[in-house]
């Protein structure tokens, strides 16, 4: 009997996985799983309010989900970044390089599992992962246009140390400088002034 238990158990979770993995790839909603290790979250405090952004954003349609064509969604994250630029960057004298190319990618691609964004110094490349909410999409490339103009071989901890936060924190976002999110300013930035993906379809 014992042993039945333990089989419908293993067999229970290998459904689950697999029913895990139909939903991530149909672009339904982010999994809880699908986010970093909670370790990178820091503080009681930052894991909290992790929570809480994220439970805010978690049924609302990803990035991903709005884009026929890779053209609209390149329209629509090159207008984004020059929001970012026009209203968060040069205001706060934030650096950023514009030879770097900016586009959306998703995790297994050019970002690895768990990686919300990633900038790639030789190669001039910004990536983000379109399989999160749009203002998550925006905060991750906010921050990603801060890595543009650090050294090309550093540390992750080098790359995220006190200037890089001070210059998170300028734009409204919050929590560990390596893993963070929109906070309440950024999220008002974003509802009052950045463009839309429904823009762009
Ligand atoms: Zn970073």
């Amino acid at each position: 009997m014992r042993t039945d238990t333990k089989r419908d158990d293993v067999l229970k979770r290998e459904l689950d996985d697999i029913l895990a993995k139909i939903e991530t790839a149909l672009g339904k909603r982010p999994r809880d799983d699908a986010r970093p290790p909670e370790e990178t979250f820091g503080t009681d405090a930052d894991k909290a309010l992790d929570r809480e952004v994220f439970n805010r954003h978690k049924h609302e349609r990803l990035v991903i989900d709005y884009f026929d064509s890779p053209k609209a969604a390149q329209r629509w994250v090159d207008a984004l970044g020059d929001a970012i630029k026009r209203d968060l960057l040069t205001p706060n004298g934030l650096k950023w390089d514009d030879r770097f190319a900016v586009a959306l990618s998703v995790q297994g691609a050019n970002l690895r599992p768990y990686e919300a964004g990633s900038t790639w110094p030789i190669e001039r490349k910004v990536w983000v992962d379109a399989m999160q909410p749009p203002v998550y999409v925006a905060a991750t490339l906010a921050h990603e246009y801060l890595h543009t103009t650090q050294e090309t071989f550093i540390s992750n901890k080098q790359a995220h140390g006190p200037e890089f936060a001070a210059g998170l924190n300028a734009m409204g976002l919050v929590g560990p400088a390596t893993a963070s999110i929109p906070g309440p300013k950024f999220e008002e930035w974003f509802k009052q002034h950045a463009p839309k993906p429904e823009e762009f379809e």
